[in-house]
């Protein structure tokens, strides 16, 4: 017997549910899909990270004897061949229960014909779907979603199986110019500064997290200028870390950190029953809000040139690094859903594109819930004021000079407006937009629906 272990959002090989199960089926072909459905949407910091975590799984399977195997090409094609040609009697795989795994998994179940594709373990505490009302309903509203998924709880860590699978050194199912199977890196915009890969990075980078910032957390992960947060997201999206891993390292006064965690499974939970939420609004009666064409509104925003300079810091930081702090990205959407009157679809692809940790239940309900049209119960009168945000969450204005070379010259929180200096900077753009006009006129247009 034998088995393959068909890899997607689950890159680590510590607290791996899949592959206890696989490696109880005999010796384990390790496989990845380059799957051009997933390539083609991803900006190329995305797909660069993705590459050099795949090198990194493929260094850690090679200190234990094996390799991974990477093909190209439609799973239901690619992954009955290597079941074949290894003589698998079954693949395993991490639950993906999202609106395109589920199709494609059907898909490859189908393929493998009397070869059993089996479902261990998901990328959540628990798996979204689980946690539902006691009429059996889902959940549309995050906190009794956070209060029954915290009774509900989730199973402690896998135990380490490390040096006890056995893998199958498939050297001849690999095809790379470094012998490999991963392609080289995509060209990367000059300067881009990426995130260490892989599950050794992702497991120091929680250390480095819990042991010192984890403290401060409650008090500090809003303030994009100090940047306290985990930094995590990007190891949670590929499953370089699971996050029972994290959960269970955590004690009682971890309580808000826990709670964040849980948005990412709220908003799972919430994507796996409404899966067309991913691309239709949450509140339908909301589809019917007038919005302008992206046009050059659109591009100032992406290129961070708005003039409002905390939207134009969280944007050049997206840009530059393929992350952005929490509360910027909700000031930017904001700002791009209420000032310019844009559809959050336009933004969400953008992120979508262009973050390294893009995952599409947070972004995209990250989006609806900003845009007002998501599971917020107070929705679309919250209209962020980039200058008092900004005032509020960088103080001193360090995190905009960050980002801006423009306002380095202007000392303190004066660098949240800089339009009122008496000589404003040259190089950097008056706002494209009045605030308080667009606000007004956001308003306006929610009021005309009813
Ligand atoms: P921390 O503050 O350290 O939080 C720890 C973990 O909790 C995060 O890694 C993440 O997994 C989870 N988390 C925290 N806040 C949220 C949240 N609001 N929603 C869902 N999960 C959360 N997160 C993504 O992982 N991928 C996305 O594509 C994404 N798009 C977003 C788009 C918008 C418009 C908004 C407002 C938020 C989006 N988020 C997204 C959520 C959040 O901004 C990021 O998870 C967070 O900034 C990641 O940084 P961190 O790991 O340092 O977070």
């Amino acid at each position: 017997m034998s088995s393959v272990l068909w890899f997607r959002r689950d890159l680590r090989l510590r607290d791996h549910p899949a592959l206890h199960a696989a490696a109880a089926d005999g010796p384990v072909t390790a496989l990845f899909v380059l799957d051009p459905a997933l390539l083609r949407p991803a900006g190329a910091a995305r797909i660069a990270f993705l590459y050099r975590t795949l090198r990194c799984l493929d260094a850690d399977l090679r200190r234990h004897g094996g390799r991974l195997v990477v093909r190209k090409g439609k799973p239901e094609h690619v992954v009955p061949r290597v079941a074949r040609e290894s003589g698998a009697s079954a693949v395993h795989i991490t639950a993906d229960l999202g609106p395109y795994g589920s199709i494609r998994d059907a898909m490859v179940a189908k393929a493998l014909r009397d070869v059993p594709l089996v479902r261990t373990g998901s990328p959540y505490a628990v798996t979204p779907g689980r946690v539902v009302k006691s009429d059996g309903t889902p959940f549309k509203v995050y906190t009794p979603f956070y209060r029954a998924w915290s009774e509900h709880g989730w199973r402690a860590p896998a135990t380490a199986i490390g040096a006890r699978v056995r893998w199958h050194d498939a050297s001849d199912g690999t095809n790379g110019t470094d012998g490999t199977g991963i392609p080289a890196d995509p060209r990367l915009p000059a300067g881009l500064d990426l995130p260490e890969p892989g599950e050794a990075a992702a497991r120091r980078a929680w250390r480095r997290f819990r042991d010192g910032s984890l403290q401060e957390y409650a008090d500090l992960r809003d303030r994009p200028d100090l940047d306290r947060t985990s930094h995590l997201s990007v190891y949670l999206k590929w499953g370089c870390i699971h996050p029972r891993t994290l959960l269970a390292d955590l004690g009682p006064s971890d309580e808000t950190f826990r709670r964040e965690l849980a948005w990412r499974e709220f908003y799972a939970s919430v994507l796996h029953h409404w899966p067309d939420s991913a691309r239709e609004y949450f509140q339908p009666k909301l589809a019917a809000l007038p919005y302008a064409p992206p046009g050059a509104a659109f591009d100032a925003w992406r290129d961070g040139r708005t003039g409002y300079p905390v939207v134009d810091a969280g944007m050049r930081q997206l840009t530059a690094t393929g992350w952005m702090h929490n509360r910027v990205r909700m000031i930017v959407a904001s700002f791009l859903v209420k000032d310019l009157h844009i559809e959050w679809t336009h933004g969400a692809r953008h992120f979508m594109r262009h973050l390294v940790d893009a995952d599409l239940a947070s972004n995209q309900h990250g989006w609806q819930w900003t845009a007002g049209t998501g599971t917020d119960p107070a929705p679309f009168f919250r209209i962020f004021n980039p200058v008092t945000q900004g005032r509020k969450f960088d103080p001193e204005g360090v995190y905009v000079r960050r980002w801006i070379p423009e306002l380095r010259g202007i000392g303190g929180a004066a660098a949240h407006e800089p339009w009122r200096l008496d000589v404003p900077p040259p190089d950097y753009p008056p706002p494209i937009v009045d605030h308080a006009v667009e606000r007004a006129e956001a308003l306006a247009r929610y009021r005309s629906l009813r």
